[in-house]
This record gives C-alpha cells, structure tokens and sequence, in this order.
C-alpha cells in the first residue's frame, strides 16, 4: 500500500501556546499562564471576557503575530524520518483567506506560507516540502473532502471533530494530535502526544529495518 500521510496545520505542525498565553496577558486578560496550552487559555479569556474576545487573540495569532509561533515539538525530526523513508507528506488545514472578527487584517493564508518559509519548509536541506504539498480549504467539509480526493491513508489533526465528519474517508487512519492530553475519545484510532510519539508509532519498525 502507497502511503500518503496528510497533516493538518494549526494546532499540529504549528504550536501558538507560548503565543497565547503572551497575547492574553498583553492584553490584560491573565496575569498567570494557566497550565493546559491553548486550550485552558482559552476557557480563560472565554469565561471572563467572552468569545469575541478570544476571536480577536485567535485572529492577531494566526495573523499579524504569527512569526512568533513555534514549530511543534519533534516535528523536524518527524519530517526527516518520513523524508528518509520515502513517505510523502502533505498538509491540508481549514484556513480562511482573512479573519472574520479583525477586519483589515493580513490574509491568513499568506501569513501561513510565510511563517512555513521562514520555519524552512520549502528548503530541500529544510523540511523539503513543495508549495504544491500545502492546500488550504474555508470549511471544514472541504477540509475532509480534500483529504479523500489526495486520497490520505492517515490523516494527524488536534481536532477530533474533523475525524467525526461523515465523508472523512473510511480507510484512512485517524491520528489525534493532543500535546495536553485533553482531548481523548473515540473518534481517533490513536492518539499520540508529540511528534516524537507518532514517529515511533509509524516508522520504529521501518527505520530498523534500514539501519
Ligand atoms: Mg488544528
């Protein structure tokens, strides 16, 4: 069987914890990073100053404050199995073009593509990816529907709701990303907590076996 190993982008190859939590307390919502990433950041600002409010921080994350996120613990070395081993890799996000709470902001997915250049993601001795690897979609229904046109056979997204649509295709293995270990349920068929975990999970046996 060909693999073909799709990713999903925000949340998963790209971490915004750090980036919250700064974002949160620039803004007077937290004065203490509470432990949880993103998500307990969330429930934070949501609890005391409202949804619009994280909407806005959602929107300076993904948007003019982007650079400073950080790539996902152990996905380079992730990448750099998968490159050895052959195993194509593309990433397929829901991203829309601008925000819809921030009006004026920077299209979001150029903001995408720029922090990938600057994480070296096009350089061949970098993560080696092609622009044509990389598809952004506005829903999440086209999200599902692109991984099951390329034809995925496994599929890394922190969203369980994305495994949960009906058209996610059938065949293809459902990997929840989920660094706080919060989000388990039965909608993955495995759950790993860093990219080092999914390495081992998918490619221990065939890196052994080319040592
Ligand atoms: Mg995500």
């Amino acid at each position: 069987m060909t693999l073909l190993l799709g990713i999903d982008f925000d949340n998963t190859i790209v971490s915004y914890d750090a980036l919250f939590a700064r974002l949160a307390i620039e803004a007077g919502y937290i004065d203490d990073v509470p432990s949880g990433g993103k998500t307990a950041i969330r429930d934070v600002v949501r609890a005391a100053h409202g949804d619009k409010a994280w909407q806005l921080l959602q929107a300076d994350a993904y948007g003019a404050r982007v650079s400073e996120a950080l790539l996902s613990q152990g996905f380079s070395a992730f990448v750099s199995s998968a490159r050895r081993l052959g195993v194509p890799l593309v990433v397929v996000s829901h991203k829309s073009v601008f925000s819809h709470v921030a009006a004026g902001g920077p299209n979001l997915r150029y903001a995408a593509l720029a922090w990938m250049r600057a994480n070296r993601f096009f350089e061949p001795g970098g993560l080696g990816f092609g622009v044509d690897d990389i598809y952004f979609e506005g829903t999440r229904c086209e999200k599902v529907a692109r991984i099951r046109e390329l034809g995925c056979t496994h599929f890394v997204d922190d969203l369980p709701e994305v495994f949960a649509e009906k058209s996610f295709p059938n065949g293809a293995m459902r990997i929840l990303y989920a660094p706080t270990g919060d989000r388990a349920d039965g909608s993955a068929d495995a759950v790993v907590s860093d990219w080092f975990d999914l390495r081992d999970l998918l490619f221990a046996h065939a890196e052994r076996a080319v040592a």
